[in-house]
């Protein structure tokens, strides 16, 4: 089918909305008409460069939620109608680490830059006549993708799908990474650096966890407020403001958990987080860097004798099977929040204007929001 999407033909490029024409669905796959789509700062780091992709051109976006609208021979549990929220990292429930409890190692994540079904390797979606790499596998900057069943998740339909798509990506990032891999204890002493889509979430989750202090370092202004709303305590707009406060609060003590949410993560971040960290604390790296910085500022002398843990996170840990339906089971009874996420609604033709507002700090999370004139 012809429908559109927004592609990118090269690092430093604009996205460009243009015709695409998707494929039916393969074995194992199925077509899911999206009602939106989050902007998400991974999708930044393909146009500068900081994720690598085997070649371009990509189709952006991986935080999706739609119905079913086509089911391809051999899908198992899903049928036309259905409402699902994409995984940007597939699930397949069976391979090693699925089955040890890691579904977010998933094997099924080998190709995710590659853009190679998993169905059989080929691309599902061309433009200009060209093979297009489908973000995470997803591509989710389309009203219309075709993915593999172990990429969806199947939510309840009485969720407003555009919320729903907040739990693809950034809420269960951020809420996994503090209680999940930063596990937050009830009365610990907790700093989020980065109060973004993702880090808003931590936040979240490290006050549903039952910390004492959320502690938030954010640069901008709006943010630091919007952070107060979502359970953060105290707000800083520096790491150097934080440092002295941060001991001040918790009498010298420290953070017990440092939770790292920057959108571009540097290899200065590590260090800052380990100095918010106490002894026997845990610093947890969820922000993504670029691909080529080795460089990472680490003071071993502090690591090994005040025996401090640094830890890597995606999708917060987290199962996606699992974690999808259960945030948003907890967004329905009132102890999440997502409305309050989606700050600046998009149409796809926008989508740069919605980029460079994420650049400039304008958002929570923009939304790429689906009509009737983009299909
Ligand atoms: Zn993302
Ligand atoms: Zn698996």
């Amino acid at each position: 089918m012809k429908t559109k999407g927004a592609i990118l033909w090269g690092v430093g490029e604009e996205w460009s909305i243009e015709e695409i024409e998707l494929g039916d669905p393969k074995a194992g796959e199925v077509q899911v008409q999206l009602a939106a789509s989050g902007l998400c700062h991974s999708d930044e780091h393909l146009v500068t460069g900081g994720t690598p992709v085997a070649f371009y051109p990509v189709i952006g976006g991986h935080e999706g939620a739609g119905v079913v609208t086509k089911v391809g021979p051999g899908v198992t549990g899903l049928q036309e109608g259905d409402h699902v929220v994409t995984a940007f990292i597939p699930a397949c429930g069976q391979c090693p680490p699925c089955s040890k409890g890691m579904q977010n190692l998933c094997d099924l994540g080998a190709n995710l830059l590659a853009g190679t079904s998993i169905s059989d390797g080929s691309y599902r979606v061309q433009a200009r006549g060209k093979d297009v790499i489908p973000m995470c596998l997803l591509g989710t900057f389309s009203p219309y993708i075709t993915v593999h069943q172990a990429s969806v998740v199947k939510v309840e339909p009485d969720i407003p799908l555009e919320i729903a798509a907040l739990v693809g990506c950034g809420v269960t990032t951020g809420w996994g990474s503090a209680t999940k891999v930063a596990d937050v204890r009830p009365g610990e002493n907790v700093v989020v650096m980065g109060a973004g889509g993702v880090g808003m979430n931590a936040v979240q989750g490290a006050a549903a966890a039952g910390a004492k202090r959320v502690m938030v370092i954010e640069p901008v202004a709006k943010k630091r407020e919007w952070a107060m709303d979502m359970g953060a305590t105290h707000t800083f707009e520096s790491a150097e403001e934080a440092t002295g406060k941060v001991n001040e609060l918790t009498w010298g003590r420290m953070a017990d958990k440092t939770i790292i949410t920057v959108g571009d993560i540097q290899g200065e971040d590590i260090q800052t987080a380990l100095s918010l960290t106490g002894k026997g604390g845990r610093a947890v790296v969820t922000g993504m860097g670029n691909y080529a910085n080795t460089d990472v500022k680490l003071s071993l002398f502090e690591l090994t004798l005040l025996q401090k843990d640094l830890q890597g996170a995606i999708f917060g840990g987290l199962a996606p099977r699992a974690a999808i339906p259960e945030l948003l089971a907890l967004y329905q009874e009132g102890q999440l929040k997502l409305d309050e996420l989606a700050t600046t609604k998009y149409a796809l033709e926008d989508i740069n204007q919605g980029y460079q507002d994420m650049r400039d700090g304008k958002n929570i999370r923009g939304m790429v929001v689906y009509t009737d004139a983009d299909r």
